[in-house]
């Protein structure tokens, strides 16, 4: 450090305790970055390096940004996942002796960001912090800064789980010990983008004992301990909003991993990330941010209680009766502001005149929302309203201290309304008197000196002044007035009675703008004691206004409540796939039945490709997701067992996530499902085994099917392109096949995207490749050798199985098969290639060019009924309609 100058030093000294930050290091008017900061940021900031002599041997690296455009820089840092620290000057430079005294004020992170405008309205910003105890298992707590709420939970020894935790909540920073396990972390960062920051344990002081005293774990209370340190640490300030941590247990709700989330579209789909097209976009006819953040909640949660998932569908119901009110209902919502989000600013000291007419404005909504909802006469809309607090006094507060349309400005005055505060209309009666003072005086002026033109204006460096043209300066009587200023056309002058009266008006001024600040910032306070109260009206309106979403939807599109079974019972009549039916807008979605029970529990779905198989399944998942949820489903009449946990596989070669899906993901996929889902899960199992060798795969596909039949017993759908597993239903007890049928017309293939019982027929393939128009010959030949496969000797074995040994020989026999049917294709290719060359001459040749004889052949040719022929018979055919064209 020797060398450098002493502000250098001093800023060297704090960038040393900000070492993962940038640090903005205020200059003046800007705010400065040194060293590797200023490499790095003028990088990612595209702004200009320059360099500045430090004292050192060598120039010193630097880029500047103004400070009052500082915001949107340190956005786009945070965007990418920076912290930015930002040093003020903590001292008047005028006063200081030596370096002026700077202080970290604030480190804000992707997790601490308050800017409305770094944040998505309808998006919770979440920082969590993790624990890992002796015994293996992790505390988990996080808070949204923006709007107060908070949480803790315990994890079991699972690293899948937490990472499935943070991903569902999108945690966007974690705080963690110096000492936290580097192979957890590592999984952490590669499953996620996550900002990661360090904060140790300390000692507990009467505020955080506060936020945690309710917590009845130790493990609770320094999980939450360490995220409160570290946010009143990097945030400097009053955490007043901050609520009490809510408790929960994972399996309180539907468990739903990482990958079914992603796979079934949720909140994002998969291809854009995007919002639009996920089931978040479908149901969010919220009309508040409040709402919109709620229900992005509810969605990740599905509920396992069955008492309160109906209170929610018995809600839905009556909004959806009566409709006036529920419109009457979201008019109302409509002009409620975010009152979570306001919460937080109002402890932070960022609110500003404007957004308390907004809460006035929302408070007053609050008697009329509470007039509809006496009207629906509905126990859970009572309990609500028992949420619903008027905070009247804060309204009337806010109604007469603040104006309808302050300024954006709090510094700059007309923002307090009169009568409010005594001195202040003191003050604004003198400037006011002073005013119409200043009036009267222009006229008498005019009078005395006869000038009509003669005027008094007001300038910031002059004060007031006596304008007069310089045409009627002869008629001003000299020594009463004394000349200020000349212009080209005028002179200006004043009067000592006219600074007198200046002196008044301008005080009075100042003095109200000065109070009206003060004022202000006491009304601010004492919204803040109404943070808690504001906080709980929040949550009552935001859920009102989910629920009033829900039942918007289930009007518009048709939805029925739904009941749920006891046991696996699951009776779908005419369902439908949520999102893609809304999608297909105009065109015809298909809807499709399903009924599954404890005898029925599992399906084997084939057909062709795109014959809508995919679609089926999701359809279910999403029923059930969008039942436990609260929201009716899309179907004529639905009964559905309530589901502990939801898994979604989809094999490798249907995986459009990423290019990092190999079929070891997928395995290790399948395992979890296989490892966690109990009788009560539901397993969506799509294309299991694509990702390797068909006979592999197959054999997989077929074990763990078994393994589900045999072991776990959980509602199963599985959909397969191996036709050879529908055998399995003469042997797997509660298995049934069901295919997705499709109809030939004019000789090519319709689907129909109908789900009927059964296998499907298994000349589709062909069909498909007929739709793609791949050459006839080629077409009929994949004809004869698929009719060559289905009467050659592959079997699939038939032992029911009963226990993993049973298993482990199915996979031989199903490995000796393949042997077999290799043979069997080899055979095949043999005769392929003495038939190959039969047709290419013929090709090009125009059919009306032929001789009649070939024309009669080549009808015969087109007349044969391949399918019904055995391939010996076909060759023979073939060979004798050959000869005879070669006879010619
Ligand atoms: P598969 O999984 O069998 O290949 P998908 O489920 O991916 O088929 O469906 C293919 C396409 O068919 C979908 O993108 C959708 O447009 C359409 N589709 C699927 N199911 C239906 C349905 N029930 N009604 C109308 N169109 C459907
Ligand atoms: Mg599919």
């Amino acid at each position: 450090m020797a060398g450098y100058t002493p502000m250098i030093q001093q800023y060297l000294k704090i960038k040393a305790e900000h070492e993962d930050a940038f640090l903005f290091f205020r200059l003046g008017d800007f705010y400065e970055m040194f060293f590797n900061d200023a490499l790095t940021a003028s990088r990612e900031l595209e702004i200009t390096l320059t360099s500045r002599d430090g004292g050192g041997s060598e120039r010193i690296p630097m880029c500047g940004i103004p400070y009052h455009s500082a915001n949107g820089y340190i956005e786009r840092l945070i965007e990418k996942g920076y912290k930015v620290a930002i040093c003020e000057q903590v001292e008047d430079p005028k006063t200081a002796k030596g370096v002026v005294k700077r202080e970290v004020v604030q480190v804000i992170s992707p997790g601490t960001l308050m800017n409305e405008s770094g944040l998505r309205e309808k998006e919770n910003n979440y920082i969590g912090s993790l624990t890992e105890f002796e015994d293996g298992t992790f505390g988990l707590s996080f808070a949204d800064l923006s709007t107060g709420e908070s949480y803790v939970t315990l994890l079991a020894k699972d690293i899948d789980a937490v990472v499935g935790e943070l991903y569902t909540r999108m945690v966007r920073e974690i705080v963690v010990s110096e000492n936290f396990s580097g192979s957890v972390l590592a999984r952490l960062k590669e499953s996620m983008t996550m900002t990661i920051s360090y904060s140790e344990e300390t000692e507990s002081d009467e505020e955080i004992e506060k936020l945690t005293s309710h917590l009845q774990q130790d493990k609770l209370v320094k999980t939450s301990a360490r995220l409160f340190h570290y946010l009143r640490k990097t945030q400097n300030r009053s955490l007043d909003h901050l609520q009490r941590p809510l408790f929960y247990q994972i399996d309180q709700f539907m468990k739903i991993d990482f990958y079914s989330k992603r796979n079934l579209e949720l909140t994002e789909t998969i291809r854009s990330k995007g919002k639009k097209g996920s089931l978040l976009w479908l149901l969010d006819e919220t009309v508040t941010a409040m709402g919109g953040r709620l229900l992005k909640q509810w969605i990740d949660r599905p509920l396992l209680k069955k008492a309160d998932i109906e209170r929610r569908h018995t809600m839905v119901a009556t909004l959806m009766e009566q409709f006036f009110e529920k419109e009457e209902l979201r008019d109302l919502l409509k002009d409620v502001y975010d009152l979570e989000r306001l919460a937080g600013r109002v402890a932070f000291g960022n609110v500003n005149a404007r957004d308390l007419v907004q809460l006035k404005k929302s408070l007053n909504n609050v008697p009329a929302i509470e007039e509809v909802i006496k009207r629906l006469d509905q126990p859970y809309a009572e309990e609500l309203l028992n949420g619903l607090d008027r905070c009247e006094d804060l309204a009337s507060l806010l109604e007469e201290s603040i104006v309808e349309q302050p300024p954006l400005s709090i510094k700059d005055g007309d923002i307090i309304s009169d009568g409010y505060n005594a001195d202040l209309d003191q003050y604004r009666d003198a400037s006011k008197n002073g005013k119409s003072w200043i009036a009267a005086l222009e006229r008498r002026e005019r009078e005395k000196t006869g000038i009509k033109s003669l005027k008094i204006g007001y300038n910031r460096v002059f004060g007031y002044y006596i304008e007069v043209t310089r045409a009627n300066l002869h008629l001003l009587k000299e020594g009463q007035y004394e000349r200020k200023q000349t212009l080209t056309n005028a002179e200006r002058f004043i009067t000592p009675e006219l600074k007198e009266k200046e002196t008044l008006i301008l005080e009075a001024q100042e003095k109200s703008v000065e109070l009206e600040y003060t004022l202000f910032l006491e009304i601010r306070e004492r919204v803040k004691e109404y943070i808690p109260r504001l906080q709980k009206l929040a949550k009552a309106l935001s859920e009102l206004d989910v629920l009033q979403a829900f039942a918007k939807v289930s009007e518009e599109r048709h939805y029925v409540q739904p009941s749920f079974s006891e046991s696996q019972s699951l009776e779908l009549e005419n369902g439908r796939h949520p999102v893609v039916e809304k999608v297909m807008n105009s065109q015809e979605y298909v809807p499709n039945s399903c009924n599954m029970s404890d005898d029925r529990s599992i399906l084997l779905i084939t057909g062709p490709n795109m014959s809508g198989k995919s679609t089926y399944m999701r359809q279910i998942a999403l029923t059930s997701i969008l039942a436990q949820i609260g929201c009716f489903v899309p179907a004529d009449r639905a009964v559905l067992p309530i589901f502990d946990q939801v898994f979604t596989r989809i094999g490798a070669a249907d995986d459009l996530i990423s290019g990092q899906s190999t079929f070891m993901v997928e395995m290790l996929e399948a395992r979890n499902a296989l490892v966690n889902a109990t009788q009560n899960s539901l397993i969506l199992l799509d294309e299991i085994g694509r990702g390797t060798s068909t006979y592999d795969g197959m054999a997989l596909a077929q074990a763990i099917v078994e393994y589900i039949h045999e072991y776990i017993g959980a509602t199963t759908l599985f959909s397969t392109h191996y036709h050879e597993l529908t055998v399995l239903e003469d042997e797997l007890k509660k298995l049934y096949n069901v295919h997705v049928s499709a109809i030939e017309k004019d000789g090519k293939v319709v689907f129909l995207h109908k789900i009927k019982d059964g296998a499907a027929d298994q000349s589709y393939g062909i069909h498909v490749a007929e739709l793609a128009e791949l050459p006839a010959p080629l077409l009929d030949r994949a004809r004869v050798i698929l009719k060559d496969l289905e009467e050659g000797s592959f079997e699939v074995p038939k032992a029911p199985v009963k226990s993993i040994e049973d298993t482990q020989l199915a996979h031989k026999e199903v490995s000796a098969a393949r042997e077999e049917v290799q043979e069997v294709q080899e055979v095949i290719k043999e005769e392929a290639s003495q038939l190959s060359f039969f047709q290419e001459e013929k090709a090009s040749v125009p059919e009306e060019k032929l001789s009649k004889k070939e024309q009669d052949i080549l009808r015969k040719l087109k007349d044969l009924d391949i399918l019904e022929m055995t391939p010996l018979q076909a060759l023979n055919t073939v060979y004798s309609l050959q000869k005879q064209l070669k006879k010619k």
